[in-house]
């Protein structure tokens, strides 16, 4: 039987002093709004099923070895995912790169491996890409000139308009004269990345977000952040001092069970072996367990939730005697492989090199045995990274995640729900829920922020003044122009 220890509240009858909101899920949404709501004032108990908090962004031990379950990035625009790291003190951990620089490494041509090379100019949008584009050697010389067209109207695009949303990607890329390299070697290097879906799969809508929003809006909107730490440093151990020190009672390995109304406009949450009750539930959990949670009548339709599909993410592992990379990761194109990253010292590695290859829209391979993954891309990493040829692979592993995102499928925008449900006093957080944004943790915590702000406004609670402010009004001061217009 879970105990959830430390609660004030009153099991049966009688009124509990303050206001208390329960947010059930411990991921980076669920987070988020747990530390909005306790920095307005209100009493939290953050609820997590696993035994840490990070959700689909953790990490686990291997031996020594401090390993993440899937490599994350994150971008210069993401906004709300940099206010989450400041509040919990963990920016330093995950710094941003001074200026996008991206080693693209073609091992599909005849005559040998090309490195190519995606980086920025200090000059203003869109001229910061045009020579990093003009040198770009995977694409001929008429493939990048119509490379340029299609983002300047890709730039006259509203991703907000709902009829982009039932477009796909891919014809529209297509409608505007990008070759089947072209899609390959740029558009999809990036989209599959951040969209989890080629762009034939994608909404438009959303690939419109992404690529304004990254390439379009400011210069540095798209230079890359990742953890220089395991996720797990992140997502839970300094995310659990904030909350703590923000006064949340943060329960892991407590599941909930039901989500019910009482009647008095307070709710019911049910664990194992207790009931707490809440003037505020936030239900931070992934689309198909909200579906389950959510009471009666919460929603106009609540089978829409389960017509948000899922993508899987496969990672590779492999930990080589020597090194083998020299640049902290590199994107692939002509083979299978797609981004392989470094992270030797994030890990704990004292001798060799750990490399983590992360492979998106992983459909094909997600089910494989780990001895087929072996044998498929080993030779592959060797293919593109000679170094890789005499050395000795000390470890090789796997972690595969089902459903590492929402699918980013043409409609899926008319099915995410925004943080209100038709209960007063029930919310949804999560990166499936509306957020304009793809699954990404900037999705997850905006989603965070905006059903602690909805849960504030029934509370009558003031937004407290450092809470990210979203679309490109963060709380620590004036935002980029550009990251305005790119959330527009
Ligand atoms: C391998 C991989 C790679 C990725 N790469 C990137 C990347 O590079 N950049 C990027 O921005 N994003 C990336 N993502 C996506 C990103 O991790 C997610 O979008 C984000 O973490 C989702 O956060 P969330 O809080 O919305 O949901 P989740 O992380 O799913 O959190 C939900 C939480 O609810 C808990 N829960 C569920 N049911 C209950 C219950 N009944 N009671 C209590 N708790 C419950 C779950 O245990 C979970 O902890 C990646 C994801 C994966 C898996």
């Amino acid at each position: 039987m879970t105990r959830v220890t430390g609660s004030e509240e009153p099991l049966a009858g009688g009124a509990p002093a303050g206001r208390h909101a329960v947010v059930v899920g411990g991921g980076l949404a669920g987070a988020t709004a747990a530390l909005a709501l306790a920095d307005a004032g209100v009493r939290v108990t953050l609820l997590e099923g696993r035994p840490r908090l990070g959700g689909l962004a953790f990490s686990f031990q291997r031996g020594d070895l401090t390993v993440d379950n899937g490599q994350h990035v994150y971008l210069r625009c993401c906004t709300a995912y940099r206010w989450l790291l400041d509040r919990i003190e963990g920016a330093a951990l995950a710094p941003l790169q001074n200026r996008l620089d991206v080693p693209v490494i073609d091992a599909g041509r005849p005559e040998g491996r090309r490195l190519g090379r995606l980086r920025r100019d200090p000059l203003p949008v869109p001229l910061h890409l045009g020579r990093s584009l003009a040198a770009y050697p995977h694409l001929s010389l008429a493939e990048r000139a119509n490379v340029g067209r299609a983002a300047l109207a890709l730039k006259g695009l509203d991703p907000a308009d709902p009829a982009l949303d039932d477009q796909d990607f891919g014809s529209w890329l297509a409608a505007h004269g990008q070759s089947p390299r072209a899609v390959e070697a740029l558009w999809d290097l990036v989209g599959v990345a951040t969209l989890n879906a080629v762009a034939g799969d994608a909404s438009l809508a959303l690939a419109a977000m992404v690529f304004k929003t990254g390439l379009l809006s400011d210069p540095g909107a798209a230079d890359i952040g990742w953890a220089h730490v395991p996720l797990g440093e992140l997502h839970d151990r300094l995310t659990r001092k904030a909350l703590d020190s923000a006064g949340v009672r943060t329960e892991v390995r407590t599941r909930v069970t039901s989500v019910s109304p009482r009647g008095d406009g307070s709710w019911s949450v049910e664990v194992p072996g207790e009931t707490l009750h809440a003037d505020a539930v936030v239900l931070a959990v992934p689309q198909r367990e909200a579906h389950d949670l959510l009471p009666a009548g919460a929603l106009d339709d609540p089978g829409r939730l389960l017509g948000i599909g899922t993508a899987p993410i496969l990672n590779l592992h492999v930990v080589y005697d020597r090194t083998v990379l020299t640049s902290p990761f590199f994107a692939a194109l002509g083979s299978p492989l797609q981004w392989v990253f470094d992270r030797t010292r994030a890990s704990g590695l004292r001798e060799g090199q750990y490399l983590a290859i992360s492979q998106s829209v992983a459909q094909n391979d997600i089910d494989e045995p780990v001895a087929v993954l072996r044998e498929r891309y080993l030779p592959e990493l060797e293919r593109l990274l000679p170094r890789a040829r005499g050395a000795v692979v000390r470890d090789f592993f796997v972690t595969r995640e089902r459903a590492a995102t929402f699918a980013p499928a043409p409609g899926v925008g008319r099915l995410r729900p925004g943080a209100r449900t038709k209960a007063p006093g029930l919310y949804l957080a999560g990166a499936w829920t509306a957020t304009g944004w793809p699954a990404t943790m900037e999705g997850a915590v905006r989603s965070g922020v905006g059903a602690a702000d909805a849960a504030l406004s029934t509370l009558g609670r003031p937004r407290p003044r450092h809470l990210f402010a979203g679309n490109g009004t963060a709380g620590r001061g004036t935002p980029a122009p550009a990251v305005r217009e790119g959330l527009r």
